[in-house]
């Protein structure tokens, strides 16, 4: 028999969200997450992955993991400080060092764990963070887990960070200092200032901490924000994931030898869970062997985000300030941005709507993700349609 008291909370909870339109009903995919997808037996052209390169579908890589997969099996059998490390975790790790110009790197099965395993592993409840008020939840979480103080500076304003950093170092009641920021934050994709952050952190003694998780792959000629900023040598932690541009799954930390050595025998999703599957690394060391030997992917992404960009701009749509691929098309109203959603998806564009509380009220949009694998075909079947919808609700 199930707990009463548990029957009446998730009852009453969910019940709670559904008279207020916030619970998010899945639509699963009966495809890959390419340019187009199906969802109920109809196409779509997809605007809201994460696989900016289409990278997730590409063949080279499913070759590789298949490859690696007859060759090691489907699991690693155990975690990585056990026996969980297969030559080919060593190979990803290598590479990532390449990729991202550092002495050494250290895989985990995704980037929240990443964060979960990270932070913790560094700071404790001596210590305190200073955290971008619009970082992801995983950098929120990996920070609580920590029981450092988190003191939240106003997004992205070096005023704020600078007054903050110097109240707690001069407060003497921390033993360390780090600074955490996204490179690139997701619902705007605004970059984060490094240049600055970095400055400031030279200054007062900050350990620095960057989740590049959306510029890996998109900026830096695919090295990500803190190469694009030529500060490679200057960043303490730079984190990824490997699912995002690399189209697979995972996270790491790319920095100093004695950091990723520490963090091999202190960062517990490393030691107590299970380490990536051999197939998904060998398809990453694929992505990043194609990354690093050619631009032209990038090049594709950045040509298809301008042309989006322009094509919705154009149309008289608030496009925001993204200084990356990431486009939020913003309606404002939250119910508002639901039904342009709706109606996208009705006429064949899935582009999901971001609502109070991930972005704040009145800022509701509709989030777009042009990737490398689109066709302009596509992009103009996409822009006809917000054409269309933004018309007839009255929007532009
Ligand atoms: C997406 C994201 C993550 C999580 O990465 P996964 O590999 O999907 O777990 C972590 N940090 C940031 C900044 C992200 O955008």
């Amino acid at each position: 028999m199930s707990s009463k008291t548990l029957s009446k909370f998730l009852h009453d909870n969910l019940e709670d969200l559904k008279s207020h339109g916030l619970y998010n009903v899945i639509d699963p995919l009966e495809s890959g997450n390419g340019p187009l997808i199906r969802i109920g037996g109809r196409e779509l052209v997809n605007l809201s992955s994460n696989n900016y390169l289409g990278l997730a579908t590409d063949e080279r890589l499913v070759s590789a993991c298949i490859a690696a997969t007859k060759a090691a099996g489907v699991g690693a059998g155990a975690v990585r400080t056990i026996n969980g490390t297969l030559s080919v975790h060593v190979d990803l790790e290598q590479k990532l060092a390449e990729f991202k110009h550092t002495e050494a790197a250290i895989v985990f099965q995704s980037g929240f764990n990443c964060n979960m395993g990270a932070i913790s592993a560094v700071m404790d409840a001596n210590d305190a963070i200073l955290s971008d008020e619009l970082n992801h939840a995983s950098i929120i979480d990996g920070c609580r887990l920590s029981r450092a103080k988190i003191i939240r500076y106003k997004h992205s304003d070096m005023d704020d960070l600078r007054l903050q950093a110097r109240t707690a170092k001069e407060s003497g009641l921390y033993n360390k200092l780090m600074v955490i920021t996204d490179g690139v934050f997701s619902m705007d994709g605004d970059i984060a200032k490094l240049p600055e952050i970095i400055r400031i952190a030279e200054e007062y003694d900050l350990i620095t901490y960057v989740d590049d998780a959306h510029g890996s792959g998109v900026l830096g000629n695919g090295a990500g924000t803190v190469k694009h900023f030529g500060l490679s040598d200057k960043v303490d932690f730079q984190i990824g994931t490997l699912s995002k541009a690399i189209g697979v799954v995972g996270g790491y930390v790319a920095g100093k030898q004695a950091l990723i050595d520490w963090l091999k025998v202190r960062a517990r999703p490393f030691l107590f869970s299970t380490s990536m599957t051999p197939g998904s690394a060998a398809a990453c060391i694929t992505a990043l062997d194609i990354l690093m030997n050619s631009t032209e992917l990038q090049e594709r992404l950045w040509d298809n985000a301008h042309y989006f960009k322009q094509g919705l701009a154009a149309l008289g749509f608030d496009i925001g300030h993204s200084e990356t691929p990431i486009t939020p098309c913003i309606i404002g109203e939250e119910v508002a941005t639901q039904t342009f959603s709706k109606r996208l998806y009705e006429e064949g564009i899935y582009a999901k709507s971001i609502v109070f509380p991930t972005v704040p009220k009145g800022t509701g949009r509709v989030r777009n993700m042009p990737t490398a694998a689109h066709t302009r075909e596509m992009l103009d079947k996409a822009l006809s349609v917000y054409e269309k919808v933004g018309k007839e609700l009255a929007i532009i």
